[in-house]
């Protein structure tokens, strides 16, 4: 039998599940994939994708390293707990995950085929000018005594510098003594690395009293926030090349997979995939516009963010809050965050949103 082909460029997180999914429901092997571009870092320098599962899949559930029911989000006047029973809050290596999709086996080649119906693109998007850009650094570390409550992650702490843009550290605690520390910000302008390691190192000290330990992992991270557009309109993207990256976030690992899982079993099933469109959309027009609006207000000030995002989560429980967070947002979600916002910088900010479209365009790097 001759087979029909397929081909992925960019073989990264979606390149390789597109590819994992397609190999389980292609049961009669009708189809062959083919990956060019260039392979993913994310195998030989390992991170943690998390995301609030809800729904995953089996396959994504079996390498789950943690799951945790708790998360809290601080600043200097106030901490918010929020606790879950249907969306925990999950993590997964990257290395475990790529090499489950068949990273070990690649065979890539460096040659970009032209596009075509079965051509799908995970090359990362463009970016637009001027726009903020999520930048971390991550240490796993160790500690001689215990210092995290293995219970709750801390998914912001703000009571770190503010001087540089919206800055906040986040701990995903493995255990009492080992846990991931990260140090990140959203500004229009990246920083020095060290920056960074001396906000862990400072939040390590000050905050749990913890002065002896040791780094055994280090991630880096720069993530692109509010508008982006295909790296090349002229293919079927999918991916954070596919509209998978929440703007607001930089979440995508969990869209990823609902997106790739979804167009395995439409091309196994010889659905036809020629236009954009026919591919799963990880998020709502109207969640789309609230974040470009939330983007341009802590553009505007960045100094509000610890204060908009301790609003926000007040107004939610833990499941709204999951359910907001991974592209669910229901009509009663949208207007508990519109009323927990202040309007007249909100209101502010979407003017200038729909001026900046008019005037501007879309400026892409
Ligand atoms: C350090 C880090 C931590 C993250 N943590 C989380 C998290 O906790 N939760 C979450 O949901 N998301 C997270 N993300 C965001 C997102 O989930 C990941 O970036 C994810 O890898 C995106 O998958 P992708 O396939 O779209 O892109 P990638 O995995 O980046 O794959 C893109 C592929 O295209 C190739 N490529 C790119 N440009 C070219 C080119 N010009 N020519 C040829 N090949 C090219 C690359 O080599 C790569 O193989 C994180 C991102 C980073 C960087």
């Amino acid at each position: 039998m001759v087979k029909k082909e397929v081909h992925i460029i960019g073989a990264g997180c979606a390149g390789l599940s597109l590819a994992r999914y397609l190999s389980i429901a292609d049961q009669s092997e009708k189809y062959k994939i083919n990956f060019y571009g260039q392979k993913s870092k994310a195998y030989e320098n390992p991170n943690y994708w998390s995301f609030w599962g809800d729904k995953v899949n089996l396959h994504v559930e079996q390498y789950i390293k943690k799951k945790w029911y708790k998360w809290q989000i601080i600043n200097k006047e106030s901490l918010v707990t929020h606790t879950t029973k249907n969306f925990p809050y999950c993590t997964i290596n990257s290395r475990d995950w790529l090499s489950f999709c068949g990273f070990e086996k690649l065979d890539i080649n460096p040659d970009i085929p032209e596009p075509g119906p079965l051509v799908f693109d995970s090359r990362n998007p463009r970016v637009f000018a001027g726009g903020l850009t999520q930048e971390f650094i991550g240490q796993t570390i160790e500690a001689i005594k215990p210092i995290f409550n293995p219970e709750i992650v801390t998914l912001m702490d703000f009571r770190c510098d503010q001087q540089q843009g919206t800055h906040f550290i986040y701990i995903l605690p493995f255990s009492s003594t080992c846990a991931l520390v990260e140090s990140t910000r959203i500004s229009q302008f990246l920083c020095p690395s060290q920056y960074y390691k001396d906000a862990i190192k400072t939040y390590l000290n000050k905050r749990l009293n913890c002065i002896e330990y040791k780094i055994i992992a280090e991630e880096y991270g720069k993530i692109p926030m509010g508008q982006l557009a295909k790296h090349d309109s002229r293919y079927l993207g999918i991916g954070s090349n596919g509209n998978c990256l929440r703007k607001s976030s930089g979440y995508a690992f969990n869209s990823i997979q609902q997106q790739t899982q979804q167009l395995a079993t439409q091309i196994s099933m010889d659905k036809m995939v020629t236009k954009q469109n026919q591919i799963f959309l990880a998020f709502s027009r109207l969640e789309t516009i609230l974040d470009t609006i939330f983007l341009m207000a802590l553009r505007n000030q960045p100094q509000k963010a610890p204060e908009y995002f301790i609003k926000i989560s007040k107004r939610l429980t833990g499941d709204e809050f999951a359910s907001f967070m991974s592209g669910k947002t229901s009509l009663n979600i949208l207007l508990k965050i519109i009323f927990s916002l202040p309007k007249m910088y909100f209101l502010k900010a979407w003017f200038q949103t729909i001026k900046a479209k008019l005037y501007h365009g879309n400026k892409f790097n």
